[in-house]
């Protein structure tokens, strides 16, 4: 069991899954640089969160709820938790699963349990690193309520559609495990090399991560200099 002093943001599970240079470049140095995507992601989140819980059909709707584990170590805030009581959860599927409703729509059968459902920019992906992030949401809840919490949904803005997470066994363990190992890797104070690969072109924190002629020194130090170039001009102006 953690305290509270030592509870780490859920969102660094979804950095860590991506790249673990990322999440020690975001949540050990501080460091933070916005792209199109993540500001558009922002966005999307301030939207959700800045409107008031609700009754819609039966169903209370609850945005930014606060959530913790001690168990995991972990705090954050759900974008949104649907509490179902006796009714059913709607979520949309590929065609190949369709088990009735029009255009692919599926009707899941989750009664009396809280369903989170986590925004998402841009259309529909499997990220996996979103599911871990939907699967620490539900292990908070569980642990915060005392209920279970199967099943939740990733919902993406750009194509306004719900992708069902089912938190079986496989995502439960994993969550698990990358929370353990985000606990180690920001105790350690040690950030990583790069990890270059395909997902770097869609990382924001590439200019601090790889600037181009640096290699893998610090992005720290490449930061510091960059600063103190600038200074440097400057004087220089100025003298
Ligand atoms: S640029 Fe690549 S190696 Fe660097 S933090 Fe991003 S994903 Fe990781």
């Amino acid at each position: 069991m953690y305290t509270e002093d030592d509870l780490l943001p859920i969102s660094a599970l979804q950095h860590l899954r991506f790249c673990r240079r990322r999440c020690a470049l975001i949540h050990l140095e501080g460091l933070w640089t916005e792209n199109r995507f993540t500001a558009e992601g922002n966005l999307l989140h301030r939207r959700v969160h800045e409107e008031s819980d609700s009754t819609d059909d039966g169903v209370r709707i609850s945005r930014g709820l606060r959530l913790a584990s001690l168990r995991l170590g972990l705090f954050g805030v759900a974008d949104v938790v649907e509490f179902h009581g006796d009714n059913i959860v709607h979520c949309d599927r590929p065609t190949p699963t369709k088990r009735g409703g029009p255009s692919g729509l599926v009707v899941e059968q989750v009664p009396g349990q809280p369903f989170p459902v986590e925004y998402k920019r841009g259309k529909r992906k499997p990220e996996q690193a979103y599911r871990v992030q939907l699967c620490a949401q539900a292990l908070c809840l569980e642990e915060m309520l005392g209920v279970d919490v199967s099943l939740g949904a990733l919902y993406f803005g750009k194509s306004r559609r719900r992708m069902p997470v089912e938190f079986d066994l496989s995502l439960r363990q994993e969550t698990e495990r990358l929370a353990a190992e985000l606990h180690q890797l920001l105790d350690s104070g040690q950030t990583p090399p790069p990890e270059p690969g395909a997902k770097c072109k869609s990382c924001s924190m590439q200019p601090l991560c790889l600037p181009k002629g640096v290699g893998r020194r610090s992005a720290v130090a490449y930061v510091v200099r960059s600063v103190s170039h600038i200074l440097d001009e400057q004087d220089h102006e100025e003298a």
